[in-house]
């Protein structure tokens, strides 16, 4: 083999590919715009504008079209995607830790590896065909934990979508899966991949013993890694957390050695001022999740204490674009936002911070050198795009429902708005079945009985 052979499939993979007569969004943050040309080769951004020309190149026609990078979702949870619509026959939660003990955590324990595959493979194309090329996901499934993450890790990869997975660690099933759940994330985290990260997942203060939180702190060190956890999502994480502890969730976090710049503080709603402190001091990136909050009715998060924060879903599905625009809408109504810049930043530092997952700083940027992650948008828009108006374009015209062409890593994961790589038929009836299987086992699950102190 010489050292461009290999498959005739992979010498076509490796032909450059120019997008032509775009007009390009290379940063969100600041907002550049430019009109022109794209080449991408091996993987990467080649050149932008001017200099992209190269004649053994695949030409992409998008006049017409706004090319922006791709949308990072910093906090979902996959194992929640067949959740959609399913029956619920119980009495109706009153307060955000009913709905875990009533929804949640009795999804999560009746998930097994078929169904972790299946709301992986959905979940992750749901996320693809809405422009979002990486997902930072926290996955539970008390049941099927050892292996569940390479079962994530193979679905996801299988689009051709980015992703940065942790096995949520908690002691409420008990030790021995407590145990487990640090184990899935040392195991994974051994393992190399070409589109998947490790972080260790930990699912929240409460619901966590300090010799439980340490093992995941002392997994993390060893996997050069940091802690994805709820953080006072709620009020009763943090009155466990005082109860139990005395002191508050971040500085309980902080004593046990799980902030530094790689952790991953989902929610971030209920804490002191001391607290915001830690968490700008110790450069660990907050992320919101405005429909999630607005949805359990657990508070709005006090947006502009923190210097890093990101975006992610909670799980309601894989578009930044609805989340972006949910959350700017609601910031505005708090009077916190600012102008629509306000969404960009956030996108932006999502971007930066999977960056730092991947140990590529300029992810998230259409730059030389960049990762080619990249979405092609139909966007007939009214008025001229330029720098200083790209954010009002991106909140008031911009949605998932232009999305063209998305290319991960070099390779088109989407064309002309249908996956590459994956039948979608075949995987929305797999989904399907799986999901009836799954809805039959949650009707025999209890209400989990865990309840935080305080
Ligand atoms: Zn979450």
């Amino acid at each position: 083999m010489t050292e461009t052979g290999g498959s005739p499939d992979r010498a076509v993979r490796a032909r450059p590919t120019l997008l032509h007569g775009a007009t390009l969004v290379t940063s969100l943050d600041p907002p550049h715009v430019l009109h022109g040309d794209l080449l991408v080769g091996d993987g990467r951004i080649v050149a932008v504008g001017d200099g992209a020309a190269d004649p053994s190149a695949e030409e992409i026609d998008c006049a017409g079209c706004l090319v922006i990078p791709g949308n990072v979702c910093a906090h979902h949870h996959l194992y929640s995607t067949l959740a959609r619509g399913m029956p619920y026959t119980l009495e109706p939660p009153r307060n955000f830790v009913e709905i875990l003990q009533r929804v949640w955590w009795r999804l999560d324990r009746a998930l097994d590896e078929d169904s972790n595959r299946s709301s992986a493979l959905a979940g992750g194309a749901d996320a693809l065909l809405a422009g979002t090329t990486t997902i930072v996901d926290h996955h539970a499934s008390p049941n099927a934990i050892e292996g569940s993450l390479d079962v994530l890790a193979d679905a996801l990869e299988s689009l051709g979508v980015r992703s940065v997975l942790g096995y949520e660690v908690t002691d409420r099933d008990g030790p021995e899966r407590a145990s487990a759940g640090v184990e899935e994330n040392r195991r994974f985290l051994k393992g190399t991949r070409p589109l998947a990260r490790g972080m260790v997942g930990a699912h929240a203060s409460f619901t966590l013993s300090d010799d439980t939180l340490s093992a995941c702190v002392e997994a993390a060190r060893d996997g050069e890694t940091g802690i994805h956890v709820h953080v006072a999502e709620d009020a009763a994480d943090e009155a466990d957390s005082r109860a139990r502890y005395g002191r508050g969730v971040v500085q309980r976090l902080a004593d046990a050695g799980a902030m530094d710049e790689r952790s991953l503080l989902a929610h971030c709603i209920h804490l002191e001022e001391d607290e915001l402190e830690i968490v700008r001091d110790s450069s660990a990136t907050a992320v919101h999740n405005p429909r999630s909050n607005m949805n359990n009715a657990v508070g709005h998060a006090p947006l502009g204490s923190f210097s890093r924060l990101a975006l992610g879903t909670d799980g309601i599905g894989g578009d930044m674009f609805e989340e972006a625009k949910t959350g700017f809408w609601r910031a505005r109504e708090a009077g916190d936002a600012g102008g629509p810049e306000w969404a960009l930043e956030r996108l932006a530092e999502s971007a930066r911070f999977a960056g730092r997952m991947y140990w590529e700083p300029l992810l998230g940027r259409l730059e030389p050198t960049a990762p080619a992650d990249l979405v092609v948008l139909e966007y007939p828009h009214p008025t001229p795009i330029t720098d200083e108006n790209l954010a009002g374009h991106w909140v008031f015209g911009l949605s998932s429902r232009m999305v063209r062409d998305v290319m991960v890593a070099g390779a088109w994961t989407v064309r002309d708005r249908r996956l590459t790589r994956v039948d979608e038929e075949g995987l929305a009836a797999s989904a399907a079945e799986q999901a009836m299987r799954l809805w039959d086992r949650l009707a025999d699950i209890d209400v989990h009985p865990f309840q935080p102190a305080g």
